[in-house]
């Protein structure tokens, strides 16, 4: 899984780490991070959570 986070949309409020109970998403120094892209599930959850769009998956083979 490609996880994309568009820091000049995201305002770290880290709703999508929380999101996440596959600890994708770490926070650090306030601001998401992608720890470990390969134990995404695609649920979407945290993209669900994001209010500003930061957010992007994409599948790769
Ligand atoms: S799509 Fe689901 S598993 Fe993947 S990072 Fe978002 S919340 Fe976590
Ligand atoms: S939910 Fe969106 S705005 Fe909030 S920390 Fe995550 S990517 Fe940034």
């Amino acid at each position: 899984m490609k996880i994309e986070i568009n820091y000049d949309e995201c305002y770290g409020c880290n709703a999508c780490v929380e999101a996440c109970n596959k600890n994708v998403l770490i926070e650090l120094d306030d601001r998401p991070v992608v720890a470990s892209p390969n134990e995404c599930k695609f649920c979407l959850r945290c993209e669900k959570e994001c209010s500003t769009d930061a957010l992007k998956h994409e599948r790769i083979a």
